[in-house]
């Protein structure tokens, strides 16, 4: 182990000593990893989506293609909807089961590893996550938003996601089950596949501003407007695994604080609670001290910090598989007991995915 002892200057503060790090960080590289693997998962259910889609569009001429009930991932309303279903009648919804089971999995995990689900999982996280990163290679630098911007901008999701918690939380059972069975509930999926598709002039510039704007700000699209974030973030305040820092092992050098794409200031609080915390451990991979920074439990009592974080620190690895185990375990499950995919006769889709861009929505 390799220790710099910063020499006693007079007339100031004692820097603390270094206790550098005994082993290099992987965190980024394992976190890369995952967030690749579901990439490619999500490309393949695209995929098969699409063409599925297009076999029902073409009357279901040449060889068919199974619906992948995986896409219901991209129907959070759903998976909010089922699972007030769920919690009110007992049984497990016979439309769109899939989006209530992602939607669980996902809030397991952000109720174990904080908001994991936004950096290690999601899709648009990740491409949110590459967007600022070609933005500093492109402008030499990501734009910080001041306190008075940032913080009411933050308040957009919460706002979106009261939005939907008040119509979702006013509807009654009856009222949530005859919205799926219209035809709009049926093929939420495909519209929103049609919506890519057939992208309107509008919605193309309110994508381009987006991607432009992500470039510019990190996770522009996680931080202020997403509403299935918002409520992984609350769902993970109550999480046991915060980022915790060791007051004694830290030298208060501010790298951590510098990395820090949510914007949260790590080198002052002793753990951070904050909802925006995505567990992503981007602050722990450049922290240079042995065990001043790590994603833990809280700490035991003991005199060095080696004895207090033994046992409580999760490293990568093992983020990776509580996250791996939960959302496995809640597709495997649910495939084992038949409650994976919808249950609908080909007849229906057939009938209602080629007519998908004239069907409204049931409140309009
Ligand atoms: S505090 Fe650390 S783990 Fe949390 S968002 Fe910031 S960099 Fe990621
Ligand atoms: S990176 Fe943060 S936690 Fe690590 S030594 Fe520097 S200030 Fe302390």
């Amino acid at each position: 182990m390799s220790t710099l002892a910063a020499p006693p200057v007079e007339g100031r503060t004692e820097k603390k000593r270094l206790v550098r790090r005994l082993r290099p960080d992987r965190s980024q590289k394992v976190r890369r990893g995952v967030q690749a693997v579901f990439v490619l998962l999500n490309g393949w259910l695209g995929l098969q989506f699409y063409l599925w889609v297009r076999w029902l569009e073409q009357g279901g001429q040449g060889v068919g293609v199974g619906r992948p009930a995986g896409v219901e991932g991209w129907l959070p309303i759903a998976g909010l909807m089922n699972t007030k279903y769920l919690l009110l009648t007992g049984r497990v919804p016979g439309i769109h089961p899939a989006a209530m089971f992602l939607f669980l999995a996902f809030v397991g995990i952000s109720l174990l590893v904080k908001k994991a689900f936004c950096s290690w999982l999601c899709p648009v996280g990740t491409l949110s996550e590459y967007l600022w990163r070609a933005g500093q290679r492109v402008f030499g630098t990501n734009v910080r938003l001041p306190k008075w911007v940032d913080i009411p901008l933050r308040g957009l999701k919460y706002l979106l996601l009261g939005f939907f918690g008040y119509v979702i939380g006013t509807m009654s059972a009856d009222a949530l089950s005859e919205f799926m069975m219209t035809p709009y509930g049926l093929v939420a999926d495909v519209k929103m596949l049609n919506f890519f598709r057939d992208i309107g002039l509008t919605a193309a510039i309110v994508v381009g501003v987006l991607v432009l704007g992500s470039m510019l700000v990190r996770n522009l699209w996680c931080r202020y407007l997403c509403p299935y974030g918002a409520l992984m973030g609350l769902v993970s305040l109550l999480s046991p695994v915060k980022i915790r820092r060791d007051a004694e092992a830290c030298i208060d050098c501010g790298k951590c604080a510098k990395a820090c794409p949510s914007g949260l200031a790590v080198d002052k609080l002793m753990q951070i609670r904050s909802a925006e915390c995505t567990a992503c451990m981007a602050c722990i991979s450049v922290c240079p001290a042995q065990d001043a920074l790590q994603l833990a439990l809280p700490a035991r009592q003991a005199t060095t910090a080696a004895e207090r974080w033994r046992r409580r620190a999760l490293g990568p690895v093992t983020v990776a598989c509580v996250v791996a185990y939960i959302f496995f375990a809640m597709v495997l499950g649910a495939r084992a007991t038949s409650h994976w995919q919808t249950q609908l006769p080909k007849t229906v889709y057939m009938d209602l995915v080629p007519k998908a861009n004239s069907l409204t929505h049931p409140g309009m």
